[in-house]
């Protein structure tokens, strides 16, 4: 594998399971020292081990999101332990799919907590970390739901990822003049435990021009991309990694 992240520190949010985890695998395997976060220390734990041969590069990080502010609290926690952040990806996240006139204030505050909210006060803190160093990259994984209607979640997943887009163009044109790129990935359906529910012939049903579902993998490298050098040139853009959902509208 080549050394691409060689002495790079990253922290992936949700990187226990799914795509958090294959991007954080993506980036241990180029060198990187990564912060694994999800929401129980056991959990971490578990995830760091799965990580072999490379969970010495590997640092645990509990928090859950929500508490927003507890992100913050995570990548200053992060800095602290390792001395500097090159890139944050922002993608724990999830929902479920509930009808609008079903929804109460309360799951409407819990989806915002975890999908924009947190990516908001990890994103500010490393955003003022990365302004002291001179470089940084910020990634936030969206959907395909932030660009149309929430056909498949609920429209408190769908408008909390549409936020989380618009605060990355937002951010991308402020923190631009300080060397920091902050993009959007979007994927479409992956396999991971939140697709699970999906039966073969609702698979079928969802029409993707490339066929199958993503693999986890097929996500992190997008991601990695975004997080490299290749692309130093790259910000305010969004990525959409979905078999060609987006193009079919
Ligand atoms: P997953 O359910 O497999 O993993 C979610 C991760 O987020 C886990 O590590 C979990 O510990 C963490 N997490 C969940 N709730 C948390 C909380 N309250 N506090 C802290 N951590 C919490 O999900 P996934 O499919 O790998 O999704 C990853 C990201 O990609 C999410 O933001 C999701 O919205 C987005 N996404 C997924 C798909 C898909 O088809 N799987 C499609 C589009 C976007």
């Amino acid at each position: 594998m080549d050394a691409l992240f060689q002495d790079r520190t990253f922290i992936v949010t949700g990187s226990t399971r799914g795509i958090g985890w294959a991007v954080a695998r993506y980036l241990l395997e180029r060198g990187a020292v990564v912060g694994i976060h999800g929401r129980t220390d056991e959990g971490v734990a578990r995830a760091c081990a799965a990580q072999a041969p490379y969970h010495g590069q590997c640092r645990p990080l509990t928090a859950d999101f929500s508490r927003p502010e507890s992100a913050a609290e995570l990548v200053r926690t992060f800095v602290a332990q390792v001395g500097r952040l090159d890139g944050l990806v922002n993608n724990a996240g999830g929902g479920k799919a509930v009808a609008f006139r079903g929804l109460t204030p309360n799951q409407w505050r819990t989806t915002f907590a975890l999908n924009l909210e947190s990516a908001a006060w990890a994103a500010r803190e490393a955003y003022s970390l990365m302004r002291s160093q001179g470089a940084g990259a910020i990634v936030n994984i969206a959907s395909l739901a932030a660009h149309g209607p929430g056909k498949w979640m609920g429209a408190d997943y769908a408008a909390a990822k549409a936020g989380l887009v618009s605060l990355t163009q937002s951010l991308a044109f402020e923190a631009a003049r300080f060397n920091i790129r902050v993009n959007a990935v979007s994927p479409g359906f992956v396999e991971t435990d939140l697709t699970a529910v999906l039966t073969p012939e609702m698979r079928v049903g969802l029409g993707i021009p490339l066929g199958r579902l993503a693999r986890p993998e097929e996500i992190a490298g997008p991601v990695g991309f975004l997080l490299s050098d290749q692309s130093a040139y790259v910000t305010g853009e969004v990525l959409h990694v979905d078999g060609g959902l987006w193009m079919k509208g």
